[in-house]
């Protein structure tokens, strides 16, 4: 029997759609007839080459990529592309731009300083402690890219447009919201993702890059930081995070079923924020903690009046089965994670018991 599962708000590794875990245990032992589980069959089969050619081609029909994107798959999470990205473009003499919005911004930024590469921030929110999306943003014109965090996984910010770049092309980590809106994909020269917000299991990275700006990347790099290295071997230079590209595959067919386009995604997105947002609006006990225009629609931050209050609310939501809505351990407060695959009857549940808790405590 299997114990009852919660309405789970975890920020990451996050809730993934309940078909399919239940598909995954299905198929778990006998993979496609293989006799074997995913986790025991060979990267170098043809029954694994089926897997991640699936997931690729999901990928590229979801965000309507043609050939000029190649989608990779590379360990290390989010966190190695911080370093790859800068260890791959910025030569002597080559600068970028970098828009710091938070946390993983800031990290973002580190990871290049660290390699004393040339970057220049040329905007920021932390006048305001990151509770805001800075608007009319000047990017030099002779940057090699543009680095932005998509979406503030913990301040609970979201670009709702992109910066116009020009020429220059945008690189983007959009850990917490890949998938979860059309992109205007013309700007990006890179997209990268941990998956284990939106995608899958954590382990692996998807990675979205414009060939023509992989050609122009540093060739001397040892072979597992090197982009061109996945590209020429499927990502399969060595031994891939088979489980989790299995079912990053398995999300993205799940989108296109239930959804079909990430258009029809991302209304149902909104539309799960909004019911969140509005009860957060008509309350004074419930206040966000991000700026109205610059609201992510992944992750709700909230506060209530008192920090007791706080922990009160998070604990006597656990017991209605409600998890994971304490606030990131550096900045407190209260998140409401609601990825892709957070249901409706996920939000009813927890604006039900936002609203009774306010009536018990205000
Ligand atoms: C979680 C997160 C990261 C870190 O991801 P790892 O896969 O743990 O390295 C980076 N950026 C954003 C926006 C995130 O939400």
């Amino acid at each position: 029997m299997t114990a009852q599962r919660i309405h789970n708000f975890n920020a990451g590794p996050a809730a993934l759609p309940l078909s399919v875990l239940e598909k995954i245990q299905a198929s778990f032992l006998n993979f496609n007839g293989s006799g074997m589980s995913i986790t025991e069959i060979s990267h170098r089969s043809s029954y694994f080459d089926a897997v991640i050619n699936d997931a690729k081609d999901r990928a590229k029909d979801l965000l309507k990529l043609d050939e000029t994107y190649n989608v990779l798959f590379v360990q290390g999470g989010a966190s190695l592309q911080f370093a790859m990205i800068p260890m791959n473009f910025l030569g002597n003499e080559e600068s970028a731009d970098y828009i710091n919005t938070g946390t993983w911004a800031t990290k973002a930024i580190k990871e290049a300083q660290i390699q004393e590469k040339s970057i220049r921030v040329t905007a920021s929110s932390e006048d305001k402690n990151f509770s805001y999306i800075p608007e009319n943003i000047q990017c030099s014109p002779d940057a090699r890219y543009v680095h932005i965090t998509s979406n503030n996984t913990i301040k609970g910010t979201q670009f709702a447009d992109f910066p116009d770049t020009g020429k220059v092309p945008l690189v983007a980590d959009m850990s917490s919201d890949i998938f979860s809106r059309p992109l205007p994909m013309e700007k990006f020269g890179l997209i990268y993702a941990g998956a284990q917000k939106n995608l899958g299991p954590s382990g692996t990275c998807m990675v979205i890059i414009r060939k023509d700006f992989m050609e122009t990347a540093n060739k001397n790099l040892p072979s597992m930081l090197s982009y061109a290295t996945y590209a020429q071997k499927n990502s399969m230079y060595n031994t891939p995070p088979c489980f989790g590209i299995y079912t990053i595959g398995l999300v993205l067919k799940w989108i296109q079923k239930t959804f079909g386009t990430l258009e029809e995604m991302a209304a149902f997105n909104r539309k799960k924020a909004g019911f969140l947002y509005e009860v957060i609006d008509r309350s004074d006990f419930y206040q966000a903690t991000a700026q109205k225009k610059s609201r992510s629609l992944m992750n709700v931050t909230f506060r209530l009046p008192t920090e007791e209050l706080e922990k009160q609310f998070v604990a006597d939501a656990l017991k209605k089965g409600l998890g994971g809505l304490k606030g990131h351990r550096s900045v407190g407060g209260c998140r409401a994670s609601i990825y892709n695959a957070a249901t409706m009857e996920s939000l009813h549940a927890l604006t039900e018991f936002m609203t009774s808790f306010e009536k018990e405590n205000a």
